[in-house]
């Protein structure tokens, strides 16, 4: 018998799998109509591990949020290392992602040597190599604009939430380097 590697886990309840015609025992919890907070521990709803991986993969995290209240749920000045609601690890299942032991930080490392220069637009504003390289993280070319810059971040920042991917580290790597790219490109002048 292998050790019970499922966070979200919770033996001896006699619930049933809350899926509509599923009749497996609901065994996992997952976040409710209420999330935690101030009012205190907020509601859930229980699955079988099935309809809890599908329930995490449909959940949108950041629904209705700005591209800056998503940095600010996931950012370590605020929150990022403990466990903020983004990254709650009762919330998931398989190996919920645990940031304090994140490795790796940036998957754009490879594309350092790449580009050391500054470059400047086609609009005139220069662009540093750190922005550069933050630009290749997010996949955008050079002249990308401020809108483009937003939207960007908030579609990979929902693709690779670990939540929707089995709790895959790489894709946390991802996240992170996302993360990081975005913070650097919001600020810079470039992108004003
Ligand atoms: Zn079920």
């Amino acid at each position: 018998m292998k050790h019970n590697r499922f966070h979200g886990r919770i033996g001896g309840a006699q619930r049933g799998c809350e899926w509509a015609d599923c009749t497996e025992a609901g065994e996992f919890r997952a976040p409710g109509p209420r999330a935690s907070g101030f009012d205190g521990p907020g509601d859930y709803r229980w699955f079988c591990l099935d309809h809890v991986r599908e329930f995490n993969a449909r959940y949108d995290w950041f629904a209705g949020m700005s591209p800056e209240e998503i940095l600010r749920a996931q950012s370590p000045v605020h929150g990022w290392d403990r466990e903020s609601r983004a990254f709650n690890p009762t919330a998931g299942v398989d190996a919920a992602p645990r940031w304090a032991d994140f490795a790796d930080p940036l998957k754009a490392i490879s594309a350092r040597a790449r580009t050391r220069a500054p470059a400047q637009r086609a609009d005139g504003r220069a662009v540093s190599p750190e922005e550069r390289r933050a630009l290749e993280v997010l996949g955008l070319p050079l002249d990308a604009d401020r809108h483009a810059l937003r939207s960007r971040y908030s579609v990979l920042v929902r693709r690779y939430h670990p939540d929707r991917n089995g709790g895959d580290r790489s894709f946390e790597q991802q996240l992170r380097a996302v993360i990081e790219a975005w913070q650097l490109l919001r600020k810079a002048a470039a992108f004003a």
